[in-house]
């Protein structure tokens, strides 16, 4: 039965999106039986894995029209994709109508989850309706954070949010980790960052840090992860690492 993890962070920018996609295909090249959920609007992490953006049936078809969710997920060679397009962003204000808004992703995901090790849930850059969704459905979520003097604003938010979605939705929602990306640990600044991070989150943060790599802004406008656009570059170690280190937190 698939773990699901969603990737969260209010914030926009942080590396969702690219650790949601090279996570999940660093997985699949590792041998797991991976489905990307894309469920931001902006359905970045679907062209990321070289789906099609105007696909007929995605998430939205699958959340508010009743399609099946096998029949809205596409095969890639980096794992299985169930693609978002724009509708999604109506798609929050049509849920807000439906019985057991909360738990509509729960649901769709369910009926796939015998059929890979791991789910990932990419989520869009706020803590409302749709991030709720992924929250409801998640046995984990994995938070990105920039390593910039800001990272730990508006966290608590997203903690509070955590401990209320525990409380009266998803008692079994757990921290699966907390990542620092684009971090050069060349500075004294990022080093700070990183153990202002751990100290917030103790025993929570990643050893494996992503640094600011060029080739990982490149990979998605040719809609590839990283493992399969340059598999040598430093954005793609990085990835298989946190890959192995993920594995290992979960066996
Ligand atoms: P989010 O999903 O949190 O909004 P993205 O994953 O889309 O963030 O990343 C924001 C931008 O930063 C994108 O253009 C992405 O290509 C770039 N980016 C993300 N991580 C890295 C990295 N480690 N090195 C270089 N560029 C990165
Ligand atoms: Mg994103």
């Amino acid at each position: 039965m698939a773990k699901i993890v969603a990737i969260v962070n209010q914030k926009g920018g942080v590396g969702k999106t690219t650790t949601c996609v090279n996570l999940a295909a660093a997985l699949k090249y590792l041998g797991r039986r991976v489905l990307l959920c894309d469920f931001d609007p902006q359905a970045n992490a679907t062209s990321g894995m070289g789906v099609d953006k105007s696909v007929s049936n995605g998430v939205y078809d699958v959340l508010i029209n009743g399609v099946e969710t096998r029949k809205a997920i596409v095969t890639t060679p980096y794992g299985d994709v169930l693609p978002s397009s724009k509708a999604l962003a109506g798609g929050g204000v049509e849920m807000i109508e439906m019985a057991d808004r909360q738990f509509l992703l729960r649901s769709a995901l369910d009926a796939v989850r015998e059929d890979y090790d791991y789910i990932f849930v990419d989520c869009p850059p706020s803590l409302e309706l749709l991030t709720l969704n992924a929250l409801c459905a998640a046995d984990s979520l994995l938070v990105p954070l920039q390593g910039e003097y800001y990272a730990l604003e508006g966290l608590s938010d997203l903690m509070n949010t955590v401990r209320i979605v525990r409380r009266n939705m998803n008692p079994r929602l757990q921290i699966e980790g907390v990542l620092l990306t684009m971090f050069d640990g060349r500075t004294n600044l990022a080093i700070q960052v990183a153990q202002e991070v751990k100290r917030f989150f103790p025993g929570k943060v990643y050893a494996t840090v992503i640094p600011r790599n060029i080739r990982l802004s490149e990979a998605p406008s040719h809609g590839k992860p990283i493992t399969a656009y340059d598999r040598g570059c430093r954005g793609a170690e990085a990835y298989l690492a946190l890959a192995n280190e993920f594995l290992k937190k979960n066996t």
